[in-house]
């Protein structure tokens, strides 16, 4: 492992690339934290909006993104989130290229990975990903775990921050002496947070992770990429 890397990293992925963004990046650059977020190329427009929990949730204007996810990781979450498992082999591979071309010269820095829309994939799918050239590909299937597994490209993460155990978890991770890198991987949208009304809950869990010795925070390519 690189020498200048500490075994533990905390990490967040958050999709779609919505409006309620803002305020989550305000958030996670207060308390020092790192994203990967995970956006939609062909949807990068106010025209594409849908209800959650009686809110109207936007997605952001491309001409209004400027540098708000400075110091973040930019990944794919295909051209048009679409659900791949339905798509020829062309198709799979049109969403994921196309969206990587468009957010590289967006945000010029190599797209690497990508989150699954819906979380939705398949061995096919899986394999697609990888001839596209993504190295690591989120589902949403909670581990409540902090390994690294060897299939990067059906990445399952730690949990979703409305787990009922996150903060369980932090206390865990908090706690746990290794040397082996593991891996604190946090998931959602940022719109969930206006939807329930628990930005709090993020406050309350950037706060309890800062600043921590022991701890690299650090987005998904860089916690990903540590042996
Ligand atoms: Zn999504």
């Amino acid at each position: 492992m690189d020498a200048s890397r500490k075994a533990k990293a905390l990490t967040f992925s958050y999709d779609d690339g919505v409006e309620s963004d803002r305020k989550l990046v305000s958030i996670l650059n207060k308390y020092g934290m790192k994203c990967t977020f995970n956006l939609n190329s062909g949807l990068m427009t106010r025209a594409s909006n849908w209800n959650y929990n009686g809110l109207q949730v936007f997605h952001m204007n491309a001409t209004e993104v400027g540098d708000l996810y400075a110091g973040h990781e930019i990944a794919s979450h295909t051209l048009t989130h679409a659900d791949l498992i339905y798509l020829d082999d062309d198709t799979v591979s049109n969403e994921i290229l196309t969206d990587r071309k468009h957010l590289q010269s967006m945000f010029g820095q190599p797209i690497r990975g990508m989150a699954y829309p819906v979380g939705y994939y398949d061995e096919r799918v899986e394999k697609i990903v990888g001839q596209c050239g993504i190295f690591y590909a989120r589902t949403t299937v909670s581990t409540h775990s902090f390994g690294i597994p060897d299939d990067l490209l059906a990445y399952h993460p730690t949990c979703h921050h409305d787990d009922e155990d996150l903060f369980e978890l932090a206390k865990r991770f908090l706690e746990l002496e290794t040397e082996t890198p593991q891996v604190f991987y946090v998931w959602g949208h940022s719109y969930e947070f206006d939807g329930k009304k628990n930005w709090d809950r993020l406050e309350r869990f950037c706060e309890l992770m800062a600043g921590r010795q022991d701890i690299d925070y650090c987005t998904n390519s860089e916690a990903l990429l540590r042996d």
